[in-house]
């Protein structure tokens, strides 16, 4: 019966590291915190591998965070969800929207849109991928089949009209601008893939770096558009150097595997991030 304990959904928690480079402190970080939420709850963390940027991607580094997340203690359900696997899933969500005229192709280079963008004085608004988009292309055509030749982005203003604007700031439109969902050389994006696959894996939970706080909305909007059910966001704080510095992937003096190397443990690597 709803709302019965037996029917209640149970917590599922996810990290969903790109391999792209070594599995570092605020990545370590960020799958502990899942992790122990998940088994705090008698639930489910369950491991997701991001690798749709495939001129990045690398089985290498994949290996290495796998195994630097077992050494952590961490477990997970396997197979393992691969992006790379889920190009059918991504285009039927694509098309959906692009049925609807949500969509229009986009042509435009980085300079293009600067250009457009900034007044010769002032610096060009900044969004979650960098400069809000001017629209500059938004008349392009929408009917016929979904090009697949160049980026799509999504008409977020239009996207917002009616009811799937409930609960989102007011400032979306501005504060986003028309953020591209699908790159003309990957045939998504960030954002649509990560939305599409936390609900198709029933992730209930993202705990995810406060990094990422800025693109919480577009997923949100983009889960009102799909009918997709919105999980729970909560982003923590980031690992930082000693110079106040977020450590990026480049910063390999941080990597797990260094400081294993070094002859830490587990426990040791717990304690740097505060989870001893
Ligand atoms: N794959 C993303 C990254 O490594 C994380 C995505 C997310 O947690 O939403 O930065
Ligand atoms: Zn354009």
């Amino acid at each position: 019966m709803a709302g019965s304990d037996g029917n209640r959904a149970r917590l599922i928690t996810r990290f969903a590291p790109s391999p792209t480079g070594p599995l570092h402190l605020g990545h370590a970080y960020s799958a502990m915190l899942a992790h122990d939420m998940a088994m705090a709850a008698g639930g489910t963390f369950l491991l997701r591998i991001e690798d749709i940027d495939q001129t990045r991607a690398r089985p290498q580094w994949e290996a290495q965070i796998l195994d630097d997340l077992h050494w952590l203690g961490l477990t997970w359900p396997t197979p393992v969800m691969r992006q790379s696997d889920r190009g059918p899933a991504y285009d039927a969500a694509l098309d959906a929207l692009w049925q609807r005229g949500l969509l229009y192709p986009c042509t435009c280079n980085r300079r293009d849109i600067l250009t457009a963008a900034s007044a010769p004085q002032e610096g060009a608004p900044m969004g979650p991928d960098g400069v809000i988009y001017p629209g500059t292309c938004s008349g392009k055509p929408r009917s016929g089949p979904r090009p697949t030749d160049s980026a799509l982005r999504l008409d977020t203003s239009l996207a917002l009209q009616g009811n799937d604007a409930h609960g989102l700031p007011d400032d979306v439109p501005t504060t986003i601008g028309d953020v591209v969902l699908a790159r003309r050389d990957m045939g998504t994006s960030y954002h649509l893939s990560v939305v599409v696959d936390d609900a198709a894996q029933g992730v209930t939970h993202v705990l995810r770096g406060e990094d990422l706080s800025d693109a919480t909305p577009i997923h949100i909007l983009l889960q009102r558009l799909l009918g997709l059910v919105t999980p729970t966001y909560r982003h923590h704080r980031l690992i930082r150097d000693e110079a106040g510095k977020r450590l990026a992937k480049r910063d390999d003096a941080r990597a797990i595997a260094i400081y294993r190397a070094d002859g830490a443990s587990p426990q040791d690597i717990r304690a740097m991030v505060g989870l001893a």
